[in-house]
C-alpha cells in the first residue's frame, strides 16, 4: 500500500503537510478516473501511484479501464496520431466504432454517486455523452494538442465541450477555440516505485545479466513504446554516428501498450533497420522488461536518449534524470520543461542527427560534464516532477471544482 509518509526524506515535510491539509477538504469525496490501459505508457504509470496516494490522503478515488478490442484501438491510435498532426481518413465507420464502444462501456460502468469524474485521453472521451451528468467532469489530455488535424479536432470538440474542465501538460497545448476552462498540470514520476527506487549494485548487475547486456562498453539507451513518434529508427541512425567515434552499445527498451496496436509493426521495422548490429550484440532490444529491470537499465546507461518527434511530456526523461543519468532529447512537446539545454541535459532538434550524436559523444568523453548535467537534472526533477507535486495539483483542482463552485 502506498502511503504519503513513505515520501518523507525525499520531499520536504512542509509539502506533505500541505497535501494532508488540501486532502482534508476532500475527505470522503468519491472520484473516478477512467483511462484505456492498465499497462504500458505514461498515463497508467502515473495512475498506479496517484490513485493509491489520493486514497491514503482520505479521498475515495477509483480507477476504471475502458474495455475495447483491436479495431477500436486501431481507430483511437489513428486519432492519437491525428491529434499530433498526422493526416487521418476520418470515416463515418471510424466515428461510429469510437462512439459505440464507449456507449457499450458506459452501460456496465456505473457512474452515479461520484462527486467528480476524470477522463484520461481521447479513447474514453465520448462516454460523457451516455450519462446524465450530475457532477463535474474533467478531460485530462496527455497528448500534444498544439497542431491537431482540423477535421478530427472539430469532431472531438463536440465531446470536449460537454466537460467542465480540460487539463493539458503544457502551455502550448491550450486551445483558444474551446469554450471550456483549461488548465496546465505537469506529469510526474514516483521516486519510490519499482521503476525509480534506488537499487543495490548487485541487483542492477543481475538484471543486466538476465537480459544479456554486457557492461564492457558504455550503454546508450532509449526506453519507449515502439511508436513512430518516439523515432526508434532515428535512434539507430544516431547510434551509428556515435559508434564511429566511441565504442558503445545501444539498448532499445520497449513494451507494447494494450491500447497501442501499432507497436508490433514498428518493432519489426526496428529489427530490420538494426540488422547486423543486432547480430553483433551492439544493438540490444529489451522487450517487456519489468519496472525494476527498466530502472536498472536507466541507472546503468551512460546516456539516455529520447529522440521523440512529438511528445506530450515524456516521463522517461524525468525517470532518467532522477537516476542521475544524463539525457539527450528532442526539443519537442513537454521535453524542454524537463531538459534545459546545457544545464539539466542536452536538447536537439528532432531531425538534427549529427548534433544529437555530437552531444552523446560529448557526454561519453567528458566525465565532469556528465556529472554536472546529472546533478542538476536530478535536482530539477526533485523540484518539479515528483508525484507529490502532481497529487497537490489534483487536490487543488478537485477542491476548486467541488468546493468553490
Ligand atoms: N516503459 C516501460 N517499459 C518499456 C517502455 C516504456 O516501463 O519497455 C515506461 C516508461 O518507463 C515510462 C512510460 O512507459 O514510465 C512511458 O511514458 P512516457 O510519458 O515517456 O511516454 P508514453 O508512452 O506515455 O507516450
Amino acid at each position: 500500500m502506498k502511503r504519503l509518509e513513505d515520501y518523507r526524506g525525499i520531499v520536504e515535510d512542509e509539502i506533505l503537510a500541505d497535501l494532508h491539509k488540501r486532502a482534508s477538504k476532500l475527505y470522503d469525496r468519491h472520484i473516478v478516473h477512467v483511462n484505456s490501459t492498465a499497462q504500458g505508457g505514461g498515463v497508467a504509470e502515473m495512475l498506479y501511484t496517484l490513485i493509491p496516494l489520493m486514497n491514503d490522503a482520505g479521498v475515495d478515488a477509483g480507477w476504471r479501464v475502458l474495455v475495447g478490442g483491436t479495431d477500436f484501438f486501431n481507430v483511437t491510435k489513428a486519432f492519437h496520431n491525428g491529434l499530433q498532426g498526422e493526416p487521418i481518413n476520418l470515416s463515418e465507420q471510424k466515428k461510429r466504432l469510437y462512439t459505440q464502444v464507449n456507449e457499450a462501456f458506459s452501460q456496465y460502468t456505473h457512474i452515479t454517486t461520484h462527486d467528480a469524474v476524470v477522463i484520461h485521453d481521447p479513447q474514453p472521451l465520448p462516454i460523457i455523452k451516455f450519462y446524465k451528468k450530475r457532477q463535474p467532469w474533467i478531460w485530462r489530455c496527455h497528448i500534444d494538442l498544439s497542431d491537431p488535424n482540423p477535421k478530427l479536432w472539430e469532431f472531438l470538440q463536440g465531446y470536449i465541450l460537454r466537460y467542465d474542465l480540460m487539463i493539458v501538460s503544457h502551455e502550448a497545448y491550450l486551445r483558444p477555440d474551446l469554450p471550456i476552462e483549461q488548465r496546465i498540470v505537469n506529469p510526474a514520476i514516483d521516486p519510490i516505485n519499482q521503476k525509480n527506487v534506488a537499487l543495490p549494485d548487485a541487483t542492477i548487475a543481475r538484471y543486466m545479466k538476465r537480459y544479456g547486456i554486457p557492461l564492457d562498453k558504455p550503454l546508450i539507451t532509449q526506453v519507449s513504446r515502439f511508436d513512430k513518434w518516439k523515432d526508434p529508427l532515428g535512434v539507430i541512425e544516431v547510434y551509428k554516428r556515435v559508434r564511429e567515434r566511441v565504442d558503445c552499445r545501444l539498448v532499445l527498451a520497449g513494451n507494447m501498450a494494450t491500447d497501442d496496436p501499432e507497436g508490433f509493426t514498428i518493432f519489426e521495422k526496428v529489427k530490420r533497420r538494426a540488422g547486423g548490429l543486432l547480430d553483433r550484440g551492439d544493438v540490444i532490444l529489451m522487450i517487456g522488461a519489468s519496472d525494476a529491470e527498466i530502472n536498472a537499465l536507466q541507472r546503468m546507461s551512460s546516456v539516455v536518449l529520447q529522440k521523440s518527434l512529438r511528445e506530450g511530456f515524456g516521463l522517461t526523461v524525468s525517470e532518467a534524470m532522477w537516476k542521475g543519468t544524463p539525457v539527450v532529447a528532442s526539443a519537442v512537446g513537454g521535453i524542454p520543461l524537463q531538459v534545459i539545454d546545457g544545464d539539466t541535459g542536452f536538447l536537439v532538434e528532432p531531425n538534427d542527427l549529427d548534433l544529437c550524436a555530437n552531444r552523446i559523444v560529448e557526454i561519453l568523453t567528458d566525465d565532469k560534464l556528465a556529472e554536472e548535467l546529472a546533478v542538476r537534472g536530478k535536482e530539477h526533477v526533485r523540484e518539479n516532477f515528483l508525484i507529490t507535486r502532481l497529487l497537490g495539483h489534483y487536490l487543488a483542482l478537485l477542491d476548486s471544482v467541488l468546493n468553490e463552485s
